[in-house]
């Protein structure tokens, strides 16, 4: 793949964007090489500044679940855009939204908008703290909520220690409140609330992981959560950025049947626009400004060019539902990556639910952190790269999970199971 124009495009960002981009994975360091820039983006395929097709298997990291530019997120956009693109005033579209979400997700009960899902993430875990009156904030190893400071933490050298900042810039005193426990780990959880009586605030989770690469909860895992914090009286946060609509209409909690006090959103909810939302029993909910002593806030809060493309978004999953479809995407492709392993011989595992998977290079089933970096990345890279050359755009990582789309359908995904089936077997 010529890649001359994305590379002097590299050239200049390097000089003024720090590492050259503006959200760090996107500069391929887990990979090797340097990455491309995207011009345009329709259905399955991103057109690469140097006019390279590729069949994307990241899809903007989860949001776009019909495709890119789905004509009738499209036009949504466009009708929107003629009205004016921010009020700073309540809008029809809030209430429109509000709605949706409400009868999408049962457990929410009332719900904020917001523009990212770490704005969603951060405001939850204020929210959990200023109603309980506590606050220290449960996390797990690998699960990743967004970049602010009580939730960029990792574990510390005990199971049950205060955890440790895994940014410079965090003070140590923020992170001594986030205890940082394996996921699917029940008897830490138990641990840790017996550790710290009445001071647990809450405990935040991606239900299903996928930030390091996809990882299911076990049977019983997110049950035992829901259970210990009741008893507990803390608040249970499902973090379903990433999984919500999209593993299924209510996102895992619907799958798992399981009733969180607040759910965050993002991703998928803005149909391509920055968008952000969390929302969860009434109660909770009203002790955000300007009812309760909670304070929240955001300019383009509810802003209806982004909450018009994330209404279309949320309608075309109602009327086409497509949960069924997507799910036979996804085991086409890790059905094609798990026969080429076994024909080789090499260890792997391809988890997958709808249309999220990962490919593991592993002997072992991956169920939390520790075995998800026991996976080899050597052969993930040369993977990347052979699909890469070959038009299928992978993960630039070998700890992120990859999206599909019902664009992907036909074609695409025969095409892709294709090429990762014979980089597979050449690795
Ligand atoms: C992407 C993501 C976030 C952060 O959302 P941004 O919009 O990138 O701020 C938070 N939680 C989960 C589970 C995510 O996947």
């Amino acid at each position: 793949m010529s890649n001359q124009r994305s590379e002097s495009l590299f050239e200049r960002a390097l000089k003024l964007i720090p590492g050259g981009v503006n959200s760090p994975v996107r500069a391929f360091r887990s990979v090797g090489g340097s990455p491309f820039f995207v011009k345009a983006a329709h259905g399955a395929y991103l057109t690469t500044a140097d006019d390279t097709d590729l069949i994307d298997f990241v899809c903007t990291w989860g949001p776009a679940i019909h495709g890119h530019n789905h004509p009738i997120i499209k036009a949504a956009i466009a009708e929107a855009l003629e009205k004016g693109t921010s009020f700073g005033t309540p809008n029809p579209l809030e209430v429109d939204m509000a709605e949706l979400i409400t009868r999408f997700v049962p457990s929410i009960k009332k719900v904020r908008m917001c523009s990212s899902g770490t704005e969603a993430t951060m405001s939850a875990v204020r929210l959990a703290r200023g109603f309980t009156k506590r606050d220290k904030i449960i996390k797990f190893s690998g699960c990743y909520h967004g970049h602010s400071d009580s939730l960029l933490i990792k574990a510390g050298s005990g199971a049950l220690t205060h955890g440790h900042p895994d940014s410079a810039g965090i003070p140590a005193s923020f992170a001594r409140e986030t205890i940082v426990l394996p996921y699917n780990d029940t008897a830490c959880v138990d641990q840790a609330f017996a550790a710290y009586p009445d001071q647990i605030a809450g405990v935040i989770v991606e239900p299903y992981i996928g930030n390091v690469g996809f990882i299911k909860a076990k049977p019983g895992f997110l049950k035992h959560l829901s259970t210990v914090t009741t008893k507990h009286g803390a608040l249970l946060i499902f973090d379903e950025v990433m999984t919500g609509f999209r593993l299924a209409k209510g996102g895992v909690q619907e799958l798992e049947a399981i009733t969180p006090d607040l759910t965050t959103l993002g991703k998928i909810i803005g149909g391509g626009l920055p968008v952000g939302a969390f929302g969860g029993r009434a109660d909770v909910m009203d002790y955000l400004a300007p009812l309760g002593p909670v304070y929240q806030a955001g300019t383009l809060s509810g802003n209806p060019l982004a909450l018009s493309a994330g209404i279309a978004s949320l309608k075309l999953l109602e009327s086409l539902n497509p949960y069924g479809r997507l799910n036979a995407l996804g085991e086409q492709l890790s059905k094609a990556a798990l026969t080429a392993a076994k024909t080789k011989g090499i260890a792997l595992q391809a988890p997958q639910c709808g249309s999220m998977f990962s490919i593991f290079f592993s002997a072992t089933e991956v169920t939390d952190y520790a075995t998800a970096l026991a996976a080899d990345a050597v052969p993930y890279k040369k993977l990347f790269h052979s699909c890469l050359d070959n038009g299928v755009y992978l993960a630039p990582s070998a700890y992120e999970a990859g999206f599909l789309s019902t664009a992907h359908e036909g074609t695409a995904i025969d095409k892709a199971c294709e090429v990762v089936s014979k980089a597979i077997i050449s690795l």
